[in-house]
């Protein structure tokens, strides 16, 4: 079973964003963010869309060390729904 791939629309591209867990209230922040795509809770096991999302371009004094760090592919929609690692994608 393949999911539908849609259309690639406008903000089709990876942004920065900030994820807030409406049953747990646990906050996080990703720089593989996906317009249209939301990241697990590790702890609820459910789906969170972003509340908010910016460019990658402009880091606005956030932490970008997130680049670096491991990409929890296993919680993020987008490498499920591509099948692999979602910042190998442009
Ligand atoms: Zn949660
Ligand atoms: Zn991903």
């Amino acid at each position: 079973m393949f999911p539908i791939i849609k259309r690639k629309t406008k903000g089709n591209q990876r942004c920065f964003g900030e994820y807030k867990c409406p049953k747990c209230n646990r906050m996080w922040m990703s720089g593989n963010s996906w317009a249209n795509h939301g990241q697990q809770c590790i702890k609820c096991n459910i789906n969170v869309y972003p509340h908010k999302q910016r460019p990658l371009e402009k880091p606005d004094g956030l932490d970008v060390s997130d680049q670096s760090k491991a990409h929890p592919q296993t919680l993020c929609e987008k490498c499920k729904i591509l099948g692999y690692y979602c910042r190998d994608s442009k």
